[in-house]
């Protein structure tokens, strides 16, 4: 493991200069999650992208939201294989041992994991279509939702739809997980989509009846 090294000075820095600053300030707090263990509300499905400030949103303390973060926020349809399967898992330990009250899915504008299904759906990502792309492999989850959206002429209106789209499918992927099922069929679990504009911070919630997204 000589490869693996101490951390970068910069963020040493940072870690310091919190851990003096910040953190006498929120002792308690931490010493409280430390003793009690968390018991968040929410649990937030987002993309890896770091410009998704989800925490900085939603004002939450640590300890309030249980987050999960993969390429383009996807669920992918559950698939009890016996093989590994981070997001399922980490939605399992969520609803089944943690009780999360809700699940939001959130997507974001200029996307680049969107992008990416997008230029391999049209046929312009080649190294995405190998078998062993991991990236593409993964995107494969949201191919579904492109043939909704392929019709979109302007290219970054179709971004946005399948950025969209994407939500909406993760979501119904969401349902076919049988302990999510049971806990939204009994009312103890609620699920929610929604989409942030990076550039305003906008946020957009997916209205389930009217099946589109509205200002939230
Ligand atoms: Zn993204």
């Amino acid at each position: 493991m000589h490869r693996v090294k101490s951390l970068p000075s910069y963020l040493r820095d940072r870690y310091r200069d919190w851990k003096t600053t910040s953190f006498p300030e929120h002792r308690d707090w931490f010493q409280k999650l430390a003793e009690e263990g968390q018991s968040p509300r929410a649990m937030v499905i987002a993309c890896c992208d770091s410009r998704v400030a989800i925490n900085s949103v939603f004002g939450q303390r640590t300890g309030e939201l249980f987050v999960h973060r993969n390429i383009a926020n996807l669920v992918p349809p559950y698939t009890p294989d016996g093989n590994h399967h981070g997001t399922g898992a980490a939605v399992e330990f969520a609803v089944r041992h943690l009780r999360v009250k809700h699940i939001l899915v959130m997507g974001h504008s200029n996307c680049g994991g969107v992008q990416g299904c997008i230029a391999m759906c049209e046929g312009n990502a080649p190294h995405f279509e190998e078998r062993d792309s991991l990236i593409g492999r993964w995107l494969d989850v949201l191919r579904p939702a492109f043939i909704a959206v392929a019709d979109v002429a302007d290219p970054a209106l179709r971004q946005i739809a399948l950025e969209k789209e994407g939500i909406h499918v993760s979501l119904e992927n969401l349902l076919g997980y049988p302990f999510v099922q049971d806990a939204v069929d009994d009312g103890s679990l609620t699920l929610h989509g929604l989409w942030a504009d990076i550039a305003a911070m906008d946020l957009e919630t997916f209205d389930g009846t009217l099946r589109r997204f509205t200002p939230a």
